[in-house]
């Protein structure tokens, strides 16, 4: 950060100073290296089993973080029963085996097909082929028990991403007509088949907003790239079998962790700021060379969720102006899962939340800041450098720009709703071994850490996160942000 020059600044300055200078004690008091480790050394813990998105361990992790609300004196937020919000999810496994087999030709799930959705099943039926699926293409169709054929997406323009949500309508359609299965011809040169398999092929874990009550009806994208296919299809007359072998679709709940300390000020505390992290990590994977085959999510985040922890810990016991909300959020690793979960469904009104604090690591290579991704979005920068300052830390805007990192953690579900994000993160000054040493690896385990920068690192935040609370000004986006107009839109 530069200096700035202007007197009056200097004075305004000077007398938050004083104002920081007891949060700041309050800070020491409470957050300390004994605190920081005993949390860490439990969280990414081996018997923790890396926190995976669904596991007992996550479970496990859940009610440690509930007991730690409960005893800090953080209040279950007004309208729920518990600290827990349930976020319903489905993981879905690909098939090991199985094609679609017509007339004399085979189309395997190898190399040919590739399972949008649905489960095992050995069926049989006549082909029916139905141009792009649209409503009218369905209507007057008899397509019981039949097997439908149909281009992807709504015309030849279609991209891959609305391809996939046409598709989910067409697979309805056909359902609710009492077809057996959905056959979809995939034509587009971009995405290619391969990028398509490598994102597409494996076990995925994605949001269920509604359970279904049926067992789901398979829905398979084959590759179309030379059209022959659909010159194939369009004329052809008869039945078809398709095999799919040992695909499913699991359902299960995993939970925010969430509480609320209600602000001192009659006013303020009608505004809400977040402090959030997330608890998962990636779970158990391949052995490495040292034996070890637990990723164990140190950096990435126990850091993070250990130093919400703290900030839990040292609010509850001195509570802020504004009202504080703890959310610690599951199936990050996922794609951001428990958080997108949360701004759809709201505790605390997006409208009276004014910034999303939020605490995620990669790793770190340097322990001589504190890296803020967002940081220049936000009109909280000062409060979260002196915070930085008053602990031995620089505070830096991201440092890593290619790393596309303001998309990458929970924050991320906030801003795209308008509300003002950041995440408070060690630091990086490029993705390089250092990092990639234990970023997603076995070898993130909790005797690999400097306590002595992750003290001033969590100090620094629950700093910045008091003086924020605290603060004249509410957290908002600076108006020459791209994100400044979503803003705009929810808070006006
Ligand atoms: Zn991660």
């Amino acid at each position: 950060m530069m200096i700035r020059k202007s007197l009056l600044v200097l004075f305004v300055l000077g007398s938050l100073t004083s104002f920081a200078q007891k949060d700041k004690k309050l800070v020491e008091e409470t957050v300390t290296k004994e605190s920081i480790q005993a949390k860490i050394e439990f969280l990414a813990s081996d018997e923790m089993r890396g926190r995976n998105t669904p596991s007992p361990e996550l479970d496990l992790a859940a009610r440690y973080l509930a007991s730690h609300l409960k005893e800090n004196g953080v209040q279950i937020i007004p309208g729920m029963d518990t600290y827990y919000q349930p976020v319903q999810m489905v993981e879905s496994f690909p098939p090991s085996d199985g094609g679609l087999t017509v007339g004399d030709t085979i189309y395997g799930f190898d190399t040919a097909l590739l399972m949008m959705s649905g489960e095992s099943a050995d069926l049989e039926g006549e082909i029916i082929y139905l141009n792009y699926g649209s409503e009218a293409d369905f209507a007057g169709a008899d397509v019981e028990g039949k097997i439908v054929v149909v281009r992807t997406g709504s015309s030849a323009k279609s991209t891959a991403y609305e391809a996939f949500e046409e598709g989910r309508k067409k697979k309805e359609r056909a359902m609710k007509a009492g077809a057996v299965s959905l056959v979809e011809l995939y034509g587009s040169p971009q995405p290619t088949w391969k990028i398509l398999r490598y994102y597409m092929g494996s076990a995925k874990v994605g949001l269920a907003e509604e359970m279904p009550e049926e067992k789901s009806m398979p829905h398979v994208w084959l590759d179309d790239a030379s059209g022959e296919s659909r010159s194939f299809f369009e004329e052809f007359e008869g039945t078809g079998s398709l095999s799919v072998k040992g695909a499913r679709e699991d359902y299960f709940t995993t939970y925010n962790v969430m509480g609320v300390v209600e602000g001192t000020d009659k006013e303020l505390k009608d505004e809400y700021v977040i402090f959030s992290a997330h608890y998962d990590h990636v779970g158990v994977g391949e052995l490495n060379a040292e034996g070890d085959s637990i990723f164990n999510g140190t950096r990435d985040n126990a850091v993070g969720t250990v130093t919400v922890m703290e900030a839990v810990k040292n609010i509850g016991k001195y509570p802020l102006k504004r009202s504080s909300v703890f959310i610690f959020f599951t199936g990050e690793e996922k794609g951001l899962l428990g958080s997108e979960w949360y701004v759809n469904h709201p505790v605390v009104p997006l409208k009276e939340t004014k910034l999303c604090y939020n605490a995620d690591n990669g790793g770190y290579n340097d322990t001589t800041f504190a890296m803020i991704v967002g940081l220049e979005r936000v009109t909280s920068a000062d409060d979260m450098v002196s915070a930085c300052e008053a602990f031995g830390l620089e505070g830096k805007p991201d440092q890593v720009l290619d790393q596309n990192l303001y998309m990458r953690s929970d924050h991320y579900s906030f801003a795209d709703k308008g509300v003002p994000g950041v995440m408070f993160g060690m630091a990086a000054t490029a993705f390089d071994e250092g990092i990639f040493k234990y970023l997603h690896q076995q070898t993130d385990n909790p005797d690999s850490i400097d306590f002595d920068y992750m003290l001033k690192y969590s100090r620094a935040y629950v700093l910045g996160g008091r003086l924020i609370g605290n603060g004249k000004e509410t957290p908002a986006w600076n108006k020459k942000d791209e994100f400044y107009k979503k803003g705009e839109e929810l808070y006006n």
